[in-house]
């Protein structure tokens, strides 16, 4: 308990250190981005010429900030607007994003079933869960292959939750990311929802894919799994409660049916 204490502590201040540098450097690369942005249009004899000096100091600039603000998202915690959601649309939206930008050598698959149970969560948040987990599959796999998209409901019973230490009793809509590509050796496997953690070249990774995964999922009172085998793919299965409201609709579906017999 005590080690596990320690290491949230040394996270917690991990986060602080870097939402400062984050704070900062904002407000560094702010002008730096304007500036590259404003001279063509103060210098346009000189544009021509210098003109890839210029995309490569906005380029830079531009992906400093984005840097900036995921870290700053990541240490801010995610409060988030709640709305009832339909995780099918959800799906269906980051499918169609994964599909127009991602490599042709990665297929996409998506396997959804007719009636999904709506979750309560943060459109924006969620679909950048999803959006992590499907850079990574398609990071994983450098000569191409198979992502698979798939959903499910799933309840959760005392006897499932006992034997599965993340696992929480309750209704799901489960949202499995699966890629065929290089799988997370063992080492690694337990370090990579920590943040900063990256095997990513410099300049590829941030290390903050999966600890903004797992800090949203939580906050929604989610949880994740991870299963991974070298040279044979990973899955994550992103597990969110299922809306109070879709119980209540269910129950009333089944009513009338119950009542039938009498
Ligand atoms: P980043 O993608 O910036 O490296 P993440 O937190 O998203 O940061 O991932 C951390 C590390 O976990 C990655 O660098 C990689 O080593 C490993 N990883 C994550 N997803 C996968 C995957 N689908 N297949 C293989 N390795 C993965």
């Amino acid at each position: 308990l005590e080690t596990q204490l320690f290491r949230t502590q040394r996270l917690e201040s991990i986060g602080t250190l870097a939402s400062g540098i984050a704070h900062d450097l904002n407000n560094i690369l702010t002008p730096i981005l304007a500036v590259a942005q404003l001279l063509p249009i103060k210098f346009p004899d000189l544009y021509p010429e210098h003109e890839h000096l210029l995309e490569i100091l906005e380029d830079s600039a531009r992906r400093g900030a984005d840097l900036v603000k995921q870290v700053l998202s990541f240490a801010r915690g995610v409060e988030g607007k709640r709305m009832t959601l339909q995780v099918k649309h959800l799906i269906k939206e980051v499918v169609k994003i994964v599909k127009q930008t991602f490599p042709k050598s990665v297929e996409v698959v998506m396997d959804l079933p007719q009636n999904l149970w709506t979750v309560c969560g943060d459109s924006t948040q969620l679909h950048q869960v999803l959006m992590n987990l499907c850079v990574n599959a398609r990071d994983a796999m450098p000569n191409g292959g198979t992502l698979t998209i798939t959903a499910e409901n799933l309840v959760i019973d005392e006897n499932y939750a006992r034997m599965h230490l993340e696992a929480k009793v309750g209704s799901y809509a489960v949202i499995t990311i699966t890629d065929t590509g290089v799988g997370i050796p063992p080492e690694i496997l337990e370090r990579i929802f920590e943040p900063f953690f990256t095997t990513k070249e410099l300049g590829k990774g941030t290390g903050l894919g999966l600890s903004t995964v797992i800090g949203i999922v939580k906050s929604h009172g989610g949880f994740v799994n991870v299963y991974s085998e070298v040279g044979q793919g990973t899955s994550f299965k992103i597990y969110l409660p299922a809306a109070q409201e879709t119980e209540t609709e269910l129950a009333q579906e089944l009513e009338p049916l119950a009542g039938k017999g009498e």
